[in-house]
This record gives structure tokens, sequence and C-alpha cells, in this order.
């Protein structure tokens, strides 16, 4: 086993409970795709850590033991990960969550995801892909029930990025069911699914009805998963937007697992920003309106960041809110916390009477790292607006 020393501002990291290693923690000579035994510079025993690079970090500490990476040890790890999600188990009203979640589960750089009977891998470096034949032979001895698997490759140097991985194969699409309502997904077609499962609470507050008897403007909304849980809560109308000519297909085919009729829930394929300019000329007017952006994107026209324009999807979703409108300002942005993100929200909001009514993070399934505030992810505010 290799042996590799850090240096003193590693070893203090790594007992404050970070487990990602940055590029600058580890020497450039050390050789990559390995497991290797952590010593400080006065020769003591760290733990076991592996290196690989990934588009964020360069490995993972993985435990103050020494390991061996065999079925033992995922089994281990995974009837852990199975007992602290019991709840989402036990409800018949949700079959997709959140299975084993990186760090957040003391393994990072995978990701696995119950969708129905199926179990979706993500790989997010070379070393877990290597690894993936004992990772399966433990999923399966703890999870015996799920009867086929697909993979994403999240990391570059191979030739696809999706592709079936053992057992049963899924239909093309099938439904799955959250809080109740059903999701048409997919898990054979790029690395999307059709739904981001880390939003089940935010939806959840929609299906209870934050949004019933009311007109909801849902911008960034691929397929519309919060236009249908607001339906479902009672939404009288929804407008959802997205640049991406597939979203409106994949939008009603969730509308349609539903039975909901489509009369009054409409799809517009066409940037948030124009869309803004196009309401505003019509006189249009929402209840609640839905930001959900994409942490940086680049078209055509413009750049958008969430450190630095989030503001801007505030000022101009204030033009569309009625009196005691309401927003639902959510980022995934992992490199702005959420002090940063509220200063973007205020920036927004300027001199307009606001109220903080609910914050949510990533929910129960998504284990995270409590340790590492970047893999805390997730931030969604919901505000009223006194106008
Ligand atoms: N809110 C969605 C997830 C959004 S993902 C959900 O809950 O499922 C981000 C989406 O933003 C993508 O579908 C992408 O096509 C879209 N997008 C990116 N830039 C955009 C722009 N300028 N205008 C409209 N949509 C945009």
């Amino acid at each position: 086993m290799s042996k590799l020393f850090v240096d003193a501002s590693l070893q203090k990291k790594l007992a404050s409970g970070v487990q990602l290693l940055d590029k600058h923690d580890i020497s450039t000579q050390t050789p990559t795709n390995q497991l290797v035994f952590l010593y400080s510079p006065k020769s003591a025993f760290l733990g076991t850590a592996y290196l690989s690079e990934q588009n964020k970090g360069v490995g993972w500490f993985l435990s103050p033991k020494k390991l061996k990476l065999d079925v033992a040890y995922f089994r281990a790890l995974f009837e852990q990960a199975r007992q602290k999600r019991r709840a989402y188990e036990n409800d018949s009203q949700t079959t997709a969550y959140r299975l084993f979640n990186q760090d957040g589960d003391n393994f990072g750089g995978m990701t696995i995801d119950r969708y129905g009977d199926y179990a979706l891998f993500s790989w997010y470096n070379a070393f877990v892909y290597e690894n993936r034949q004992t990772i399966i032979e433990a999923f399966q001895l703890v999870f015996p029930e799920l009867i086929g698997a697909y993979e994403k490759i999240r990391f570059k140097g191979l030739d696809y990025e999706s592709a079936h991985l053992y057992g049963q194969k899924a239909p093309d699409t099938f439904t799955i069911l959250e809080n109740g309502v059903a999701y048409s997904v997919f898990l054979n077609d790029g690395l999307m699914t059709g739904i981001f499962l880390d939003q089940h609470e935010v939806r959840g507050s929609l299906v209870d009805g934050l949004a019933t008897g009311k007109r909801l403007l849902n911008m960034f909304s691929y397929t519309a998963a919060f236009s249908v849980a607001a339906a479902m809560g009672g939404a009288t109308e929804t407008t959802s937007v997205d640049l991406a000519k597939r979203s409106r297909e994949l939008s009603k085919a969730h509308f349609m697992a539903n039975d909901l009729p489509l009369e009054n829930h409409h799809f517009v394929v066409m940037d948030v920003f124009d869309y803004f300019k196009y309401a505003k000329k019509k006189g249009l007017r929402f209840e609640v309106i839905v930001l959900d952006p994409p942490s940086f994107a680049r078209n055509k026209k413009r750049t958008f960041s969430v450190a630095k324009d989030y503001h801007k999807l505030i000022s101009q979703a204030l033009e569309l809110l009625t009196e005691n409108g309401v927003l639902i300002a959510s980022t995934n942005a992992a490199n702005v916390s959420k002090a940063q993100f509220k200063k973007q929200l205020e920036k927004g909001f300027g001199e307009v009477k606001h109220t903080y009514l609910d914050f949510k993070t990533l929910p129960a399934d998504f284990a995270s790292n409590k340790a590492d505030a970047q893999s805390q992810y997730l931030k969604v505010f919901t505000v009223k607006v006194e106008q």
C-alpha cells in the first residue's frame, strides 16, 4: 500500500471532517487512481484515502482506519446508508430517492439513486469506476429487491456516459412516485433522468398547497416538475419556461402521468430574459414565481452566473409578481454560500418589502457532510413580497 505524507494544513482539514482532497492538498508526483495510507508530517497514521481526478478535487479521505475495499466493506456502508433512509423506504407515496450520497455516506465519488425498482449509479472518477464490480456485488446483497441498474459516467476519459449495468432493463420511460405525484423518468438517455431528486421537499411544499388557487411561473423549468407538483397541489394555471426544445415534450409527459388536463398549463421554449420582457409587455402577472437557474450558463446573447447575476432574476421577477406574491429562489451552486446567495436576493429586492417564509437545503436522503459546506450545495428561499 502506498504511503502518503501530508502537510500540517491537510492534517488539520481532515481533522475538521472534510473528506474531499483538493489539488493543492496533494503533491503532483503522487500516482493517481490508487488507495493510499495517509501519514502526518510526524509519521502518525491518519487514515485511508484514495486518489483520483474528478471535476472537483483529486481524491477522497475514507476512514481513520486501515481499509481494504472489499465486498464486506461496501456492504457495511450500504447497510448503514439503507438504515438512514428507512422513512423513505416505508413511504409508499415516494418511490424515487437517493440511496447513497458521496461523503455524506462516507464514500465520496459515487452516488446511487433509486428509481422505482431500479438503481442508478453515478461514478465521479476512474477509481470508483475501476472498483465497480465489488461495489455492485455488495450493493446487490443489501438491495436484492432492486431488479436492475444503470450507470452514469461523470468523469472524462470514457467513450460513453450512460449504460445498462446489471439485471433487467427498464422501459425507455416509466413513472416513479414522489409525495404521491407521478413523474415520467428515463434511465438511459444521456446524464439526465427527467427529474432532479434533490428538490423533492420543494416540490412537496407545492403539492402541500403553497400554490393552491394560484398562477405559477416556473423559470428554467427543465421538465416542469415544479409546475406538475403545483398543479397537483391545486394551482389554477402554470407557465413553464426553458430554452431547451425538448423540455416541452418532457414536461407534458409529467402532466400526462398524472392525468392532468393541459389547457391551463403552458410550456414556453424561450430564454427566460426574453420571456420577462414578453410577459411584461403582455401585462401577465403571477402569484408564485420559481427561479431555479443553472449555476452558470452561456448562450449567444449573454452569460449568467448565480454568484454575480442572480439579483437580476429577482428584480425581473418582481415586475411580474402580484401583491403579496411568493418567490421561490433556488440555486444548486456549490461555490455560492447561503450568505452570498442571500446577498444576491437582497440586492434584487432593493427597497421592496419582503418576508422570508422558509429556507430549505438538501433533503435527508441527500446525506451531506456537515463539516464541508460545499457538500450542502442546494439553497432554496421562499419569500413573500409585499408590493
Ligand atoms: N428547475 C428545474 C431544473 C433546472 S435545470 C427542475 O426543477 O427540474 C436548468 C435548466 O435551465 C435547463 O433545463 C436549461 O435548459 C435551462 N436554461 C439555461 N439557460 C436558460 C435560459 N437563459 N433561459 C431559459 N432556460 C435556460
